[in-house]
């Protein structure tokens, strides 16, 4: 699904110097590298404040840590995305409310959000799924309205813009009060290992996020809050610096593939291409089809026997997971989320994606839907 290796060896030189030099100089932990990164991140983003920590899900749960939510706070999230969303609001104690997704461009539904918000709401996690931003202007306006906070999980969309109405443009993760992200290889702008980021504009919260991060201490060994132990490692922040230089090339790249594929499956009734949202870019994360009236397993399995792999992103809503269940809803309630779950299948996608290997993709999937 990606190829991190042909992906290294463009950048190996520079690569292999930054992290040899982290390693003579043994700096492992919160060494120079750290803050450069931290700051060139900052910048990039336009954001004030970017605190590394150690993975996306750390990410999610600190910033939620730093909020003070109290066990019984209602948080609504998607139904469709990735579980650790979810994962960390139930570990705090908090209630997980999942809401179903527009069909089109698989993020929250803004009126299901706005249909589940009652006094115990305290925050919203909007998830800009595949590469491209929720509804945030909507969002924001529904938060503002209930005095509710919104952290943005940008773990699939680093880089993406939104485009607000009036033309202007904020990078996914700095509208919200706390954006989250994640840096794990496979990731828009992966490191070597785990890695994750929290950001705000928010002065007093920066703090209070680098606190908690920190053991909650502030000051060495004053442990004014409850904290956790997340950092990110010294030799991933050299890698991502110099990624980060290359993060909008990186997603043309991919923007290339995704115009190849969508060229290629133009017409064909069978399969519905990935919908551009009109108020984001696209950073393509994922490249995911909806199937209709097509075998996917045996589809699947028809790719794999041609060396091409394909993933279904993701096969369970999670109201229908053993973890998650609740009397809030059952089978049948979530239809978008379900009918997604049943028909999504996910190309490869990256940043290596040459017209050869693409030619290669997309003649095996036209066979096979042809047959
Ligand atoms: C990857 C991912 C995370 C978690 O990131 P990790 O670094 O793997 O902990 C959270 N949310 C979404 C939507 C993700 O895709």
């Amino acid at each position: 699904m990606v190829d991190l290796k042909g992906q290294y060896q463009k950048i190996k030189a520079e690569v292999d110097a930054a992290m040899q030099e982290v390693i003579d100089n043994t700096a492992f932990i919160n060494g120079p590298a750290v803050k450069e990164f931290q700051a060139d991140l900052e910048k990039y983003l336009a954001v004030k404040h970017v605190i590394p920590c150690a993975n996306g899900t750390d990410a999610l749960q600190i910033a939620m840590m730093a909020l003070d939510l109290k066990p019984g706070d209602e948080v609504i999230t998607a139904d469709f995305t990735y579980v650790a969303t979810a994962e960390v609001i139930g570990l705090l104690g908090l209630t997980p409310v999942l809401v179903d997704v527009n069909p089109d461009t698989f993020d929250i539904n803004v009126e299901a959000i706005e249909k589940n918000i009652t006094p115990k709401t305290k925050a919203i996690v909007p998830v800009h799924l595949f590469g491209q931003c929720a509804d945030m202007e909507a969002i924001m306006q529904l938060a503002q309205k209930h005095k509710l906070y919104v952290i943005e999980d940008v773990a699939q969309a680093i880089g993406a813009d939104y485009i607000f109405k009036d033309g202007s443009r904020k990078k996914a993760g700095t509208i919200g009060t706390i954006g989250c992200t994640s840096f794990f290889p496979s990731k828009n702008l992966g490191c070597y290992g785990d890695g994750g980021a929290i950001y705000t504009n928010d002065e007093e919260l920066a703090k209070k996020i680098k606190m908690i991060a920190h053991h909650g201490q502030s000051v060495q060994y004053i442990h004014d809050v409850l904290g956790v132990n997340s950092r990110l490692d010294t030799i991933q922040a050299a890698v991502l610096k110099i990624k980060l230089k290359h993060l909008d090339e990186y997603a043309a790249a991919r923007n290339f593939a995704a115009d190849y594929y969508d060229k290629v499956f133009a017409g064909i009734s069978k399969i519905k291409t990935p919908v551009r949202s009109k108020n984001s870019n696209h950073v393509f994360h994922q490249y995911t089809l909806q199937l209709e009236g097509i075998d996917r397993t045996k589809l699947r399995e028809f790719l794999a026997s041609k060396d091409i792999p394909a993933m279904i992103y993701y096969p369970i809503p999670l109201h229908l997971q053993k973890a998650y269940k609740s009397e809030r809803y059952e089978e049948g309630d979530f239809p978008v989320t379900e009918k997604l779950c049943a028909s999504v299948l996910s190309l490869p996608m990256h940043t290596e994606l040459d017209e050869e290997i693409l030619a290669y993709i997309t003649k095996a999937v036209l066979e096979f839907v042809r047959k």
